[in-house]
């Protein structure tokens, strides 16, 4: 029987089922009537139960904190980080001492309180917020369960390698999994963007999500094939199904191999030019894997993480470390540090920064660093002197203007004199700036001025060019960088720089994206910096082009109306 859903992790895996499901009980907090407690004594036992369940919960969400942020990045991460503010969110405590001065037992009260507010998000239809509800019960139902001090569902522990079937995987199960036997996922809910589909791809394990019914069609260890690529899911196949399969998976394995063989040569193109295909990096400790996927660097090492497991502010000391580490562990290959990105869906307790309505399109990146020398100078410090150590380099994100840009450099070289003029060893670091935003785009030629090196945010320049929250499930259509209005800015950029004489290189998703490749080279990009597993496979790419007919592609695409003409001109094209 076959179940469509959405491709969210490339990838065929062959196997037998383990099904974990969650109970509609567990599913969804339940709002029934209220077990009388009564009396004052009762009413305070009941508060010092939901404190300390509480205490409980806040402990364990600091822990997978770090556990996710190791294991599929700081974005994700910052989950848990909203996690804990909503826990400690005043309203819910007002809320659930209410409950519970109306006679209701604490978990009871906890329970009225998140189905009034997830009643409240699903209204928001359509929102991030609204989208958020399934999470925001997961979160009641772990609030419960502190408070009672039981164990939530389990997920089963898998002894031999099983295809995961699951109605939904919440953020909390997501870093919990143990992946290590799991062949892949197929999910009645979610799609690209959620949370099993992230986790997947960072693993390379092919997911399928969105597949309606499934979980609760298949029985445990029931043979099933999860097409990764094509968002398909084949119950009980036959015969003749299971063998093709097996060809095509056989000669992905083959593809594969060749690829990761060649993974340390060179990426150069028919013509003779010579590519840089760098890694990005989300914390130090996966700078070895980025040596082993045959990267010649770290073209993005975002430093969120260094803000995100703690409480508070990580000192120049620490950082210092953390840049020497790197490059060391980069044994001489460049290392490209961006300064913290924090804001927009970001948020950091350590920081203490106000709410704002609109965060995407409030203080984030660069503002925050401008407006708050204490976050700022130590980084800058720490990244001059390490510097000293090895090629570093400096990158500024959510740049709009030249103004900004002098003022970034002015401040940097002040604190760098300081270093000096207290005998401290510095490194001459480059200085360069992400283009991420319509605004930079469209000044590169004045940027390119000002800046050493450009990266191209392409994840960021598209949620912008397109006004498109990347974070946004329902308009995930729209978020599309093969779309001509974010080509254009790409190829202004890339123009720019070229002009210039400043290097250029591409940090954001679009940059490891198979059919985007020759039209990148075709602009004239020759540095890409993509997630490490991709590292092997832009190789591979770039190896098949000759730039010439590149640039005549590039000259094709441009003129194009829309990402659907951009896409079929791109799949059809051979080099
Ligand atoms: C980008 O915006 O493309 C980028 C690489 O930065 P981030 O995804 O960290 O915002
Ligand atoms: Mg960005």
């Amino acid at each position: 029987m076959r179940f469509n859903g959405i491709g969210a992790s490339e990838g065929i895996a062959l196997g037998l089922t383990a099904v974990f499901r969650h109970t509609e009980e567990e599913a969804a907090p339940s709002d029934t009537a209220p077990s009388t407690i009564g009396g004052r004594g009762n009413i305070e036992t009941e508060m010092k139960r939901f404190f300390q369940g509480r205490d409980r919960l806040v402990r364990e969400l600091e822990t997978l904190v770090s556990e996710a942020a190791e294991k599929i990045g700081v974005e994700e991460a910052g989950i848990f980080e909203g996690y804990i503010e909503i826990v400690m969110d005043d309203e819910i405590e007002e809320s659930v001492r209410a409950g519970i001065a109306n006679g209701m037992d604490a978990v009871t009260a906890i329970n009225k309180t998140i189905s009034g507010i997830a009643e409240e998000f699903a209204a928001l239809e359509g929102s991030y917020m609204g989208e958020r509800t399934s999470d925001l019960k997961d979160l009641g139902r772990r609030l419960s369960n502190a408070v009672d001090n039981r164990e939530g569902p389990a997920l089963p522990v898998l002894t031999e390698p099983r295809i995961l079937a699951v109605d939904e995987l919440s953020p909390v199960e997501t870093v919990r999994l143990d992946m290590s036997k799991v062949l892949a996922i197929a999910a009645d809910r979610g799609g690209k963007t959620g949370h099993a589909a992230i986790l997947a791809r960072s693993l390379g394990i092919p997911c399928v999500t969105g597949l309606g019914s499934f979980s609760g069609s298949a029985g445990d260890g029931w043979f099933c094939i999860v097409d990764g690529d094509a968002g398909i899911v084949e119950l009980d196949p036959g015969e003749e199904l299971i063998r093709r399969y097996k060809r095509l998976a056989a000669a992905r394995k083959v593809k594969q191999d060749a690829v990761k063989a060649a993974a340390f040569e060179p990426a150069i193109t028919k013509d003779g030019i010579t590519f840089m295909v760098c890694a990005n990096l989300g914390s130090p400790d996966e700078a070895e894997s980025v040596c082993n996927a045959g990267a010649d660097g770290v073209g993005l090492f975002r430093t969120e993480f260094l803000y995100m497991n703690s409480r508070s502010l990580p000192s120049e000391a620490e950082q210092y470390t953390v840049y020497t580490k790197a490059l060391r562990m980069l044994r001489g290959k460049p290392l490209t540090v961006r300064t913290l990105d924090i804001g927009g869906d970001k948020d950091l307790p350590a920081l203490g920064l106000t709410k704002e309505d609109n965060p995407f399109l409030g203080c984030r990146g660069i503002r925050i660093s401008l407006e708050r020398p204490d976050l700022f100078r130590p980084q800058i410090r720490a990244l001059f002197r390490a510097a000293a150590e090895g090629p570093l380099h400096i990158m500024f994100p959510m740049v709009i203007s030249v103004t900004e840009v002098r003022r970034l450099k002015r401040e940097a070289a002040t604190w760098k004199a300081e270093l000096e003029a207290e005998g401290a060893a510095v490194g001459n670091a480059p200085i360069g700036i992400m283009i991420e935003t319509p605004a930079a785009a469209l000044m590169a030629r004045e940027l390119a001025a000002e800046a050493d090196f450009f990266s191209i945010g392409t994840n960021d320049l598209t949620q912008y060019t397109l006004a498109v929250d990347r974070t946004n499930e329902r308009i995930a259509d729209l978020y599309d960088p093969f779309n001509p209005a974010v080509l254009r800015l790409i190829q202004q950029t890339c123009s720019a720089a070229i002009e210039a004489g400043i290097p250029a290189s591409m940090c954001g998703e679009f940059a490891s994206h198979e059919l985007a490749v020759p039209l990148l080279a075709g602009f004239g990009l020759r540095e890409f910096s993509v997630a490490a597993p991709r590292v092997p496979l832009v190789k591979a790419a770039i190896r098949r082009l000759d730039s010439r007919s590149c640039r005549a592609l590039a000259q094709q695409v441009i003129p194009l109306t829309c990402a659907e003409e951009v896409r079929e001109v791109l799949a059809k094209w051979k080099t």
